[in-house]
């Protein structure tokens, strides 16, 4: 059975219509899991009983659960598990300007990025659509706020996920859904170069940030094994196609590796690609995990490393650092969970 967390507008109204009700139906519902945030379908009190039955029969309404919450200045970390025991993470970012929720989208990850956390533990399977949305749900209704803004920076890589993913942008965009602003959802991806081609066609106003990590292959090749798939020059060439086609600014995260991607050499290097590029880039000082192979870059260098960016031209801001003192780097409390 299909969890009705699963279904946008469009998909429930087709469902309706299938079973020859009329369309607003879907509305209705739509109004009761996400204005009113019912619990239960029997709370569904100005729908008839016929009909709430067939829904009663025909889809789940089970949540996932929060096991574990780590809590830091502005900032919370929650482990939720999900039905089949499987365990993922989300974190809580209290900004001047709102509340942000940070959100997986797979069970583990396939990407092998190096330095990260999710990567150790592979992909089990991918989220479904509901199993995202209710990150958003279960938190507002446990901590009695709005998040708004969402980031899909947790554990997984959303292109890799990327119908569940679309689905769950729709739903969590649509006025008559979670409202939120298209401009205050963020996708973040490793580069996957042909759901970056799709993604620019769906006429989304969807911020999008690529993880990009190095200024060379040569670099990106050895932490970030993506590159092999899809090299810097076909990345950047599909980026440039993708502000030509959507007119929007693309965000390039940088974390900062002692000795890996931090040389002035790698800062001029990655002016000149950058150069001329609708571009702006995100400095993320490193959350050092169990690897030890990965340093954080020192404060001094990272601001050398900005001046030369910003000397060349190139918008750049370094990102607050939140997470570092409760494991909040991606995957991180999971892998740890899943050690223990
Ligand atoms: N797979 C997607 C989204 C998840 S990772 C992607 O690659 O973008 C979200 C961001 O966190 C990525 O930029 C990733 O490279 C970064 N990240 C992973 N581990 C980190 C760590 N230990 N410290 C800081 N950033 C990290």
């Amino acid at each position: 059975m299909n969890n009705i967390y699963n279904y946008t507008l469009d998909e429930l109204e087709e469902y309706f219509l299938s079973i020859g009700e009329k369309k607003f139906k879907a509305l209705q519902i739509f109004d009761w899991l996400y204005k009113k945030r019912v619990k239960c379908i029997d709370e569904m009190t100005n729908i008839k009983k016929d009909t709430l039955k067939n829904i009663e029969n025909n889809f789940k309404f089970d949540k996932i659960e929060i096991v574990d919450i780590k809590n830091g200045k502005d900032v919370k970390k929650y482990l939720f598990k999900l039905e089949d025991g499987n365990y993922i993470e989300a974190v809580l970012m209290i900004h001047n300007y709102g509340n942000s929720l940070c959100i997986s989208t797979q069970v583990g990850c396939n990407m092998g990025c190096k330095f990260c956390e999710s990567g150790r533990l592979k992909k089990k399977r991918n989220l479904e659509t509901y199993e995202m949305v209710q990150q958003i749900l279960v938190i507002e209704d446990v901590e009695k706020l709005r998040i708004s803004h969402v980031v899909l920076m947790g554990i997984g890589e959303p292109f890799d996920n990327y119908d569940n993913v679309l689905k769950f942008i729709r739903i969590i965009n649509n006025p008559k859904g979670l409202e939120l602003g298209a401009r205050h959802i963020t996708i973040s991806t490793c580069g996957l170069v042909d759901k970056i081609r799709k993604f620019m066609n769906e006429n989304l106003q969807v911020n999008l940030a690529i993880s990009f990590h190095a200024p060379n292959d040569e670099i990106r090749n050895k932490i970030m094994p993506i590159n092999k798939r899809y090299n810097i020059s076909e990345l950047i060439g599909v980026i440039k196609e993708y502000i030509k086609k959507t007119n929007r600014r693309v965000t390039f995260e940088y974390i900062m590796l002692e000795g890996i991607n931090d040389s002035k050499e790698c800062a001029k290097e990655l002016s000149i690609l950058l150069k001329g590029l609708n571009a702006y880039v995100n400095m993320i000082p490193y959350n050092e995990t169990n690897n030890i192979e990965y340093k954080r870059t020192k404060n001094e260098k990272i601001v050398e490393f900005y001046d030369i960016l910003k000397k060349n031209g190139i918008n750049v801001t370094v990102r607050r650092e939140f997470g570092s003192l409760i494991d909040a780097a991606c995957g991180q409390l999971r892998s740890k969970h899943e050690e223990e």
